[in-house]
This record gives C-alpha cells, structure tokens and sequence, in this order.
C-alpha cells in the first residue's frame, strides 16, 4: 500500500505545485498587456467641465491621443491588418501600403512593427512633418507629395495602391473604402454607450474617411434610435452640403468664394470632396460647419481651462459639441472624440508662428465661440 500512497502523495503535491505556479504567473500578469496592440481602444471618457458650464450641456469626449500610436487611427489600423491577416490577404513579413494625412499612416506604421510586417505610407506634404518623422521612428518609408486631387495619378492613395498592386503578397490598406475601417468604430460607440450608461443623446465628429462617424452612429442608433448624430465639417469640404442639401460641392464653392487650394483648412485629417464607402454607412441627423478660427481658438480654451492639448480635428470636434449642445438646448449628453493630442502639431496648428502666417492667431478667451469673456 506504500507504493499507491506516495504516488498518491507526489500527484498531489505536483497539483499543488502547479497551482501555485499558475497563480504566480497570474499574478505576475495582473495588469500586464501582453503588448502594444493590446493598448488600443477602451480609452477613457473626459467631462469637459468648462464646455459644459458654457453650454448646460454634458460634454464629454473619448481621449483617443491615449491610444498606444497616439491617435484614433490606431483603431483602424488594427482593424484593417488583423481582417487582412484572418483572410489570408497579409501574411506576417509582407507590405502594408497606406495613402493617408498621416495619422493613418502612424498607426499602421506601428501595428506593422508589432506584427513584423514592412510598411510604406504615401503622405501630402503639406500634412505635418511630425507624422511623417513618426512613421520613419517606426521603420516604415515616407513618401510626402505633392498635394493634388484623387483624379490625379500622384494622389497618395493612387500611389499606394500602385504600389501594392506591383509588390507580391503586398496589402493596400485602403482606409477611405475598406469597410474595416466602419467596422472598427462599431465599438467606439458600443465604448460610448456603455461608458454613459446609455445616457449618450448626441455624438458629433468631423469626418475625413467616415469610419467614425459610420462606426459609432450605427452603433449608438442601434441602440437607442433616438440618439442625435452631428457632422461638424471644416471649410473646404463638401460633406456638409451633402448633408444639408444631398449635393456634394464645397460651400464656399457655393458661396461664390475662391480657395487658396482645393482644401482650404488647417484641419489635418478632416473634410473630404467625395463620397467615400465608409462615410456612406454613416447614419446623421444634421451638419454644422466650423471655420479654422474657431478650431484655434477652442485649442486654446481647452489648454487654458482644462490642460487638455489636442490636436486640430479634436478641437474642430469640440467645436461642433458646443454648436450641438446650442442646437439641442441645455440638459444633454453630448460626446464627441479628441483624435490626437497637440503634440503631432507643434510645427502648424500649435505653431504661433504658423497661426499668424495664416492670420489666424486667436483674439480672446473664447469670444469667437460666443463664450462668456
Ligand atoms: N482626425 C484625425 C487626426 C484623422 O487623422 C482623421 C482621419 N483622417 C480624422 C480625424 C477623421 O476620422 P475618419 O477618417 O474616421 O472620418
């Protein structure tokens, strides 16, 4: 009876081992990420309480600058690649390419040095260098061109996806018509919804590609229909009219004005002349326009009265909030999303400099957005 007991003994101690090296181990990885990638999404919620004493009004918005790479893109990016990957269309080692302003192509840029894969990214090069010395930290190439319109051959999304079609095994990520991009702001909204307790009531962003607005409008819609869902859109885009008026020209077109270029905004990463399939997924209710001084000035009050430094569509966004909280009148939930941080425009957008040039340097504390001086 020896020989069963001690076997019987060494089995449970062995257990007993065992389950006290898994716990260790589990311990070890309490709140420990098994990586980078692992970092992206689930940002916080932050109660803009001068935008709401202003307006009477909730305001809240997603810190998406706490993303790993910095930006809301990395959502898409991460997106883009894992649905590439699952299908078989991307295999570790192979070319990610990318026509994007830059946050984009930050944000792949990184997921690529996560997963081991090459990345080659396409950027205007009147977008901020920053981005552009971002993508480079990251091991990708950096291509900065000329800024020309989508019919051009040279457009960056034209050049990147010739690019991918003559690289073997290559992947264009394509995020202005890979529904991907759509598919990962469904759970931004879901994030919204469960972060309010379901006491969300209006979203309100700027578009470039759409996946946000089409991502978090389905999702907050599908929740509750009677969520209000805004586009705030800067000057030289059509959206705003496609909106208002189911036509797709500029309104300062429409007004009779002429644009220093095609894209007359200091807004990196929103506004857009055509109608891309993610924003066509895109369920809203109304459209505001927003002008660049209004953007700058709203950076300002964010870093003034809230230590918040965000970048130029976060602060065009919060602009719209508060055109939606006027529109909707006080008591409401209204969230919007901050895409970056400040950091990635110190050389434009938080550049004095640059703001005067362009004879934007901010007047008052808030005056041009009829806030109390
Ligand atoms: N902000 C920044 C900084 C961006 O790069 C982009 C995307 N181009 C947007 C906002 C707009 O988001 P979306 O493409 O989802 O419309």
């Amino acid at each position: 009876w020896i020989a069963p007991l001690s076997l019987a003994l060494a089995a449970g101690a062995g257990a007993m081992l065992c389950y006290l090296y898994v716990s260790a181990v589990n311990r070890l990885n309490d709140g420990v990420s098994k990586g980078v990638l692992d970092l992206i999404g689930n940002t916080p919620l932050i109660r803009i309480a001068s935008l709401s004493e202003e307006t009477g009004c909730e305001i809240l918005a997603k810190a998406e600058m706490l993303n790993p790479g910095g930006s809301v893109k990395d959502r898409v990016a991460l997106q883009i690649v894992r649905e590439a990957l699952r299908e078989g269309r991307l295999q570790p080692g192979s070319l990610i390419t990318e026509g994007t302003a830059g946050s984009t192509g930050v944000s792949l840029a990184m997921v690529a040095a996560a997963l081991g894969c090459r990345c080659s990214i396409i950027m205007p090069d009147d977008a901020a260098v920053e981005k552009a010395n971002m993508i480079h930290a990251y091991g990708a190439t950096v291509q900065r061109v000329r800024p020309v319109s989508i019919v051009h051959p040279d457009h960056p999304v034209n050049v990147a996806r010739r690019i991918a079609a003559s690289t073997p095994g290559a992947l264009f990520a394509d995020q202005f018509e890979n529904e991907a991009n759509y598919r990962a702001h469904l759970k931004t909204g879901e994030e919204i919804w469960r972060q309010t307790r379901g006491r969300v009531q209006a979203f309100v962003s700027g578009a470039g590609t759409g996946g946000t607005i089409a991502g978090v409008s389905v999702s907050l819609k599908a929740r509750n229909p009677r969520v209000k869902v805004f586009l705030i859109d800067p000057p030289g885009s059509s959206l705003f009219n496609k909106v208002k008026r189911g036509v797709m020209y500029t309104y300062e077109e429409a007004e009779g004005k002429r644009l220093r270029n095609p894209f007359d905004t200091i807004t990196e990463g929103i506004g857009i002349n055509r109608l891309t399939a993610n924003f066509g997924k895109a369920v809203i209710d109304d459209a505001f326009r927003g002008t660049d001084r209004e953007a700058v000035e709203m950076a300002q009050f964010l870093l003034r009265n809230e230590g918040l430094w965000v970048g130029s569509s976060a602060a065009m966004n919060c602009v719209g909030a508060v055109k939606a909280a006027r529109a909707l009148g006080p008591g409401h939930v209204v969230v919007t999303l901050l895409c970056d941080g400040g950091h990635r425009h110190l050389s434009k957008f938080h550049n004095p400099e640059y703001l005067a040039q362009m004879g934007l340097t901010p007047l008052s504390k808030g005056r041009e957005l009829g806030f109390v001086a």
